[in-house]
């Protein structure tokens, strides 16, 4: 499809943002809403009911009279299985629609949201609806006499709240695993991307599932989200999004029923180029990516380029080289755009404040800046190159913003990847097969990767160590996280 048709479907599309519970779409039981913009024109796209404590009150209550009838864990796996699979179905029938969804509301271009986005979101659902028949328990060798059995069961009511940088994926990898374990769920999502969510719920009760398994809750974080976190009868609060909201969600879980609370928090990821790697144009083409991929409004987002003195300046003209090749902004609904508007405005505003502290703090600035060529909320793609101590090396800017950090052994670049407070992902550069090796033990990341960046499927399991998380999403045991191991004691003899 061409810009052109793009633009006309996104005139007719009908845009709905109400809250769902109970099967059904329902406005706030107050009546508020708040306003959902494109930021690539500033123009208001719809209506977003507001959801406040009593509607999240609504929505659990009718997860847990669904979790109480067992409407949903009762079904035996392969009904489970199919209405999972139907869901996928349907969400592949209209990828047009939710891919169009997601580009005006949070920018994302188009041609990622249908070669990225989408196709991640359908394997995920998949993936899930395969392991439900796949996990099993055990029965332990023990005394004459004595039957043991170890069980894995559902959970109960989970609560999750997701942002709004892959506001329909990281939802799902959330949701799939959720639902796949014989949970019931209400979701909080981003406010400033609301709208694929909104309709992932609707199509779940399309594809079969019961009404009240799935709930979906928009409005405001410190309202919505924080009474989920609050509520008694959330058994487990699972969250992706800021380390600063994730501290916040542990307290409510301590100042409430304790519920568990799994987070996927923030990064700041360092990426090692040794002087021997492979191939540096292909280097580079990765950590070009892995900065201005979805404008770096990417948790894992390769902002801290650690690069050998002997080839930074080779690697620094090609770097500039490619993303200016690469990254030109335009229009999201353009399928050549590969550089979107940044999310929101006030995003935009914290970027573009945080590039100007990189230049008051003394980095050097050798591509991009403040300087906003289109209207919108676009920031440059912007390269530094300074040292790890300035705030830009250490906080989250999480826009389209790298700091390339020199240094001269492999001993200093893994004290400068490890310095941080994050510890999300890392990626090595090398053709030593015994280097590479010692190097990935001795980085403090959940996730590194050896001469590629971003790279993974479904079996990858995905999270931080230190303050970029406490969980893993992806992978069967994600899957498992969302259950619970009870220990059946016969005595037979
Ligand atoms: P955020 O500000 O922490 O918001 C995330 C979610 O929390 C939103 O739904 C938000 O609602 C809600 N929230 C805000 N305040 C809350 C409160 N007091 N109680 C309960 N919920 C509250 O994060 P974001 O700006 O949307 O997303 C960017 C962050 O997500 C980055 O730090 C990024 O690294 C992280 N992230 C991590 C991963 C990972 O896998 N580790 C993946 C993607 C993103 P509102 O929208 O209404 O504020």
């Amino acid at each position: 499809m061409t810009h052109e048709d793009w633009l006309r479907k996104a005139q007719a599309l009908k845009i709905e943002g109400r809250l769902f519970i109970e099967g059904r779409y329902v406005d706030a039981q107050d009546g508020g809403s708040f306003d959902c913009t494109n930021p690539s024109t500033g123009a208001v796209l719809a209506r977003i009911a507001q959801g406040e404590a009593k509607d999240v009150d609504a929505a659990v209550a009718s997860a847990l009279a669904a979790w109480n009838d067992r409407r949903w864990r009762g079904q035996a796996p392969r009904e489970r299985m199919q209405v999972m699979n139907r869901w996928a179905d349907l969400v592949e029938q209209h990828a047009e629609e939710l891919a169009l969804l997601e580009t005006l509301d949070m920018g994302k271009p188009i041609s990622d949201m249908l070669n990225i986005d989408l196709p991640e979101v359908l394997r995920t659902i998949r993936y899930f609806a395969e392991c439900i028949d796949k996990v099993e328990g055990a029965v332990t060798h023990t005394a004459p006499g004595a039957l043991h059995m170890i069980l894995h069961e559902p959970l109960g009511v989970v609560g999750a709240i997701t942002p709004w940088n892959y506001p329909m994926l990281m939802a799902v990898w959330k949701l799939a695993p959720i639902l796949a374990a014989g949970n019931c769920v209400v979701l909080k999502p981003a406010e400033q991307a609301p709208l694929t969510c909104t309709r992932l719920a609707a199509l779940f009760v399309e594809a079969g599932g019961p009404a009240g398994v799935f709930n979906l809750v928009n409005g405001l974080g410190p309202e919505a989200g924080r009474a989920l976190a609050l509520h008694p009868d959330v058994i487990k609060l699972s969250f992706t999004g800021s380390t600063r909201v994730g501290k916040l969600l542990m307290g409510y879980a301590g100042q409430s029923n304790m519920k568990r609370v799994a987070l996927e928090t923030g990064g700041k990821s360092p990426q090692i180029f040794m002087p021997d790697l492979y191939d540096l144009d292909a280097a580079v083409d990765r950590a070009v990516g892995g900065i201005f991929d979805n404008a770096g409004q990417v948790c894992n987002a390769g902002s801290r380029l650690l690069v050998h003195r002997d080839l930074q300046e080779a690697f620094t003209a090609k770097f500039i080289a490619r993303t200016q090749a690469l990254y030109q902004p335009g229009d999201p609904l353009d399928p050549a755009t590969t550089l979107g508007p940044l999310a929101s405005q006030p995003h935009q505003r914290k970027v573009l404040a945080d590039i100007a502290r990189g230049q008051a703090e003394g980095a050097q600035m050798v591509m991009g800046g403040t300087n906003v060529a289109l209207p919108g909320t676009y920031v440059p793609p912007t390269l530094f190159v300074g040292h790890n101590r300035m705030a830009i090396a250490q906080e989250e800017i999480f826009g389209p913003v790298a700091t390339l950090i020199p240094f001269d052994t492999e001993a200093e670049a893994i004290g400068l990847a490890n310095d941080s407070v994050y510890g999300l992902a890392a990626a090595v550069w090398t053709r030593d097969l015994h280097q590479a090796h010692r190097m990935v033990g001795a980085l403090e990341a959940g996730v590194v990767w050896v001469n590629c960046f971003g790279d993974g499927d479904m079996t990858q399991p995905f999270g931080g160590y230190k303050q970029s998380g406490n969980s893993r999403d992806k992978h069967v045991d994600s899957l498992l996280s969302y259950m619970q191991t009870k220990s059946a004691w016969f005595q037979v003899g």
